[in-house]
């Protein structure tokens, strides 16, 4: 049996996997990402996942960035503890195999276009939706990284150049409109009482519930916003409260015109949208909709298609192990 190992590196989650050409994941485990020493956390999981089991052969990591793949190095948002840290060259010297390093979100682009709601799409964009708004574009297969890595930063483009500051600096981002913490930020503003429709906690046992679980605890490790706020909203949305309906169409219409624009750029013919805010189902997907059939024009905009991610919170190990395959083929 060959297989790869798989890595995904977020900023509340570590998380490996032995996958195999087909896509099966063979063994996977997880840990908590610790707030410091995070590489010996990451040796134990990878000794956790390999220990006894066939030997991979090659290695693929997606890590939170920002990074830069010409040095092969990491600066997580969310792990201050990685500032410029040679995670590529300390993966390598850890297992002794060829070692591949994309983004976290350039992962699950590529995951979804390999084994997801992707699959077959010749110009895919994946968004992942949670604290913040990342993305990957995979053009032909390929995923397109650009020169540093940083290829396919949707969250950063600007849907509005006379509208508010990002935390990026930059202006009228679609991430100021359209993140967990700013969906509820916006509607916490214009009068909206969490929970007024029901319970704080009643969460289903489905699959979708559980992947946004994982993303509502990324949620909780930003501190500007109250970890239940983007969940209680979404769940506010559904049951008709008007303020949290506007956030979800107002965030909604601001993702419309990110996706607009980049379909112009690169033809795009389908998008995969992930992340905990995604879980919210037809509270976004509807006026996300309704909101593409008014903002595009030009045929080819108005044809991309839009999808929920069928893999959730795997999909970007899927990519990593994707990233590690396509190595080793290219290697033979
Ligand atoms: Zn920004």
């Amino acid at each position: 049996m060959t297989c790869v190992l798989a890595i995904d590196i977020g900023g509340t989650k570590l998380a490996a996997a032995l996958v195999d050409e087909a896509g099966s994941m063979l063994r996977s485990a997880t840990r908590p990402t610790p707030r410091a020493e995070v590489m010996v956390a990451l040796a134990a999981l990878i000794e956790e996942v390999t220990g006894g089991g066939p030997a991979p052969e090659a290695v693929g990591i997606g890590c939170a960035g920002p990074l830069d793949l010409a040095a092969g190095t990491v600066s997580p948002v969310n792990m201050p503890s990685w500032r410029g840290f040679p995670l590529r060259d300390e993966v390598r010297k850890l297992t002794g195999l060829p070692t591949m390093l994309a983004g976290d979100a350039q992962c699950m682009a590529l995951g979804e276009h390999w084994l997801g709601a992707g699959r077959g799409s010749s110009a895919l964009l994946g968004i992942v939706v949670s604290t913040g708004i990342g993305g990957g574009l995979v053009i032909d297969g390929v995923p397109l990284l650009g020169p540093n890595g940083n290829g396919g930063h949707v969250g950063h483009m600007s849907i509005d150049p006379y509208g508010e500051r990002c935390e990026c600096g930059g202006r009228g981002c679609v991430e100021r409109y359209s993140s967990g913490p700013n969906l509820a930020r916006w509607a916490l503003a214009n009068g909206w009482t969490p929970g007024a429709h029901g319970p704080a906690d009643t969460r289903d046992g489905s699959a979708d519930a559980r992947d946004g679980s994982a993303d509502a605890r990324a949620l909780a490790a930003d501190a500007r916003v109250p970890a239940a706020d983007a969940r209680a909203l979404a769940r506010d949305a559904a049951a008709g409260d008007p303020v949290a309906v506007a956030a979800f169409e107002r965030g909604a219409r601001a993702l419309a015109g990110m996706i607009a624009s980049t379909a112009a750029a690169v033809e795009l013919t389908k998008v995969v949208i992930g992340g905990g805010v995604s879980a919210a189902g037809p509270v976004l997907f509807d006026p996300l909709a309704r909101a593409l059939d008014d903002v595009a024009g030009l045929a080819f905009v108005r044809a991309v298609e839009v999808e929920p991610t069928t893999l959730g919170v795997r999909a970007g190990l899927a990519g990593a192990a994707k990233l590690a395959w396509d190595h080793s083929r290219s290697a033979v």
